[in-house]
């Protein structure tokens, strides 16, 4: 695809993964919305038809092609298999027929003729009590999405991914974000999100740029331009002119020598110049990035989410596939181990085929609420962990614990397990250590009494802030509004640190609070045992560990403490991070 000759523009959003990248934007959106309708005179529905069996075939020679690079990276073939049904699909006679007959009795533009054939499709298939059959819905809409945006000519659906690019998005969810190959990804960028929305945590993981909270008007851009992503200022440059270019490589290049230095820290441990140490591991979504945190001379891996392996596949893993993937992670960083987070599926981590629209997502069917009402699935997870501890080092921890009854609940679930081995005579580790998120304000509140229940604690600044703050995390307008320095957030993370001291279990922190290197003296002054960060943040936050020291950062904590706004709060911390480690925090 050509780039238009156009002249150079520039978009502003929110810098959420560092980087910069150079190549050709495409799209990733195939909204099945209605379209326009309109009047067509008798003597042009033949053209009508005409375009209507040119979409068709644009759209099938996408699906081929997309099936072919799923096979020629190695994809399963099941996989690929869910191309077949998409053309099956496309090519329904029945449902052709019935748009070309629409089309001579309502006289309209054949968009819409084929909108309202297929929308009665979905809609029948939709009100039928049938998890497969509701998948089939989303894979209907996926294709007609596609054949509307080519009827409308819109470059994103007949877009190849052949050639290196940027992906531009409304947002990203886990489900789209599996099928990409990676190896051609050079950032995202996207209408909505913030800091700590899928996507940006994705781009982080995958170390490439990422902006979000784009604005960018409709029909500004074109699958194929040529862009410069800024993942440092949060700007996207469509066109560069030679001088912009020359100025993004200079900033590439003072970028690499930085990453250079860094690399330098991988064998040395993670503590404070003074010599006090503290568990620095990494955050996982994949089995595969494992690499990417051994790489970086990190411990292990202290929070793997497991709901990005459950939308790898079109049916979901059962346990033996679990049980492996699992395994494989354990072993590969023993000692060190692994924390594998039972699925938190909802909110911005939909069910793969069962995305219901729900009026409040994040406070709806998410997380450990989900397990506690699926317990054959929950029971299939937990079996696979603790089949898993047999291979290498394996801690389960649950998501979005509200209270001590999902715990328990939780725990007793964890018991059924242990007893069906053991009867089974399946081995596993006895000595197993369980804990929760504590992500939720009631979990912060009631740590005192969840403390006991569990053998350590991961706070999860991600959800925590949202909740605590009734800020939507993935709402780019209201994301200036979502300050992890806020001084509730800190008073409830020095709560949570010493109701888990108190009953001497361990205390980290999971969220992308603990990967900017401009919180690290609040975590220790605040006295938490492990931060696990995006792999890309692992080096960063070491180099800032070992340039601070333990007294400054309890003191720093003191006066934080005495502080009333977000703002002193930000410059106090900014102040010492430049003092201490300025090159690599700027
Ligand atoms: C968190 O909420 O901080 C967290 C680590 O979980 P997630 O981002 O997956 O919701
Ligand atoms: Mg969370």
């Amino acid at each position: 695809m050509t780039a238009n000759p156009a002249e150079e523009c520039r978009f502003r959003g929110l810098a959420v993964s560092r980087g910069i990248s150079t190549g050709e934007i495409q799209f990733k959106d195939r909204h099945f919305e209605e379209p326009r309708r309109w009047a067509i005179q008798p003597e042009h529905l033949e053209s009508e038809e005409a375009r209507f069996q040119e979409a068709i075939f644009k759209t099938r020679t996408t699906i081929q092609a997309l099936k072919k690079q799923l096979l020629d990276r190695g994809g399963d073939h099941s996989e690929a298999h869910i191309f077949d049904a998409h053309l099956l699909v496309l090519e329904d006679q029945t449902v052709i027929d019935e748009v070309l007959k629409q089309l001579r009795q309502e006289h309209a533009n054949v968009d819409s003729v084929y909108y309202n054939v297929i929308l009665r499709y979905i809609d029948s298939l939709k009100s039928i009590d049938d998890p497969y059959l509701r998948e089939r819905a989303i894979d209907i809409e996926d294709v007609a999405g596609r054949l509307l945006a080519n009827l409308s000519d819109d470059d994103s659906a007949s877009a190849s991914n052949e050639t290196p690019h940027v992906i531009f998005a409304q947002d990203l969810a886990p489900s789209d974000t599996v099928g990409l190959d990676r190896s051609r990804l050079l950032g995202f960028a996207t209408r909505l999100g913030s800091f700590t929305s899928h996507t940006a945590i994705m781009a982080r993981s995958l170390g490439i740029p990422g902006v979000v909270g784009l604005e960018v008007p409709k029909g500004k851009l074109r699958a194929g331009q040529e862009v410069i992503l800024d993942g440092f200022n949060g700007v996207l440059v469509v066109n560069p002119t030679e001088e912009t270019r020359r100025k993004y490589e200079r900033l590439s290049e003072q970028q690499a020598a930085l990453n250079d230095r860094l690399d330098e820290l991988r064998g040395e441990p993670a503590q404070t110049a003074d010599g006090k140490s503290i568990i620095l591991s990494g955050n996982i979504e994949f089995g595969h990035e494992v690499d990417a945190v051994k790489r970086r001379g990190a411990k292990g891996i202290g929070l793997y989410r497991t709901e990005f392996f459950y939308f790898e596949r079109d049916r979901h893993p059962d346990e033996d596939q679990q049980a492996k993937a699992y395994g494989d992670v354990a072993e590969s960083v023993d000692p060190d181990g692994v924390i594998i987070r039972t699925l938190d599926v909802g909110a911005d981590k939909f069910y793969a085929d069962d995305r219901q629209a729900e009026p409040n997502p994040f406070l709806g069917w998410r997380g450990i609420r989900v397990s506690l009402a699926e317990t054959d699935a929950f029971k299939i997870q937990l079996r696979a962990c603790l089949r898993a501890s047999r291979r290498g080092k394996v801690r389960i921890m649950y998501p979005m614990i509200s209270g001590i009854e999902e715990l328990r609940q939780s725990n007793a679930l964890l018991q059924e397990c242990k007893e069906e081995l053991r009867k089974e005579g399946l081995p596993f580790d006895e000595n197993l250590e369980v804990g929760c998120m504590i992500e939720l304000p009631s979990a912060a509140v009631m740590a005192h009494q969840l403390a006991p229940e569990v053998d350590f604690f991961s706070i999860g600044t991600n959800d925590l802030i949202q909740y605590t703050i009734a800020v939507d995390r993935i709402n780019e307008r209201v994301a200036h509004l979502y300050p992890p320095a806020h001084p509730s957030i800190l008073r409830l993370i020095e709560m949570v640190v010493k109701a888990a001291h108190t009953h001497n279990i361990w205390v980290g922190v999971c969220g992308e609070m603990a990967g900017d290197p401009l919180f690290a003296p609040v975590m220790i002054g605040l006295g938490v045992d492990e931060l696990s960060v995006g792999p890309s943040q692992i080096l960063r936050v070491k180099h800032a560990l070992r340039h601070l020291n333990s007294a400054e950062c309890e003191d720093l904590v003191t006066e934080l403490m005495k502080m009333q706004t977000v703002e002193e709060i930000t410059e106090r911390c900014r102040t010492l991070a430049k003092q201490r480690y300025g090159d690599f925090y700027q």
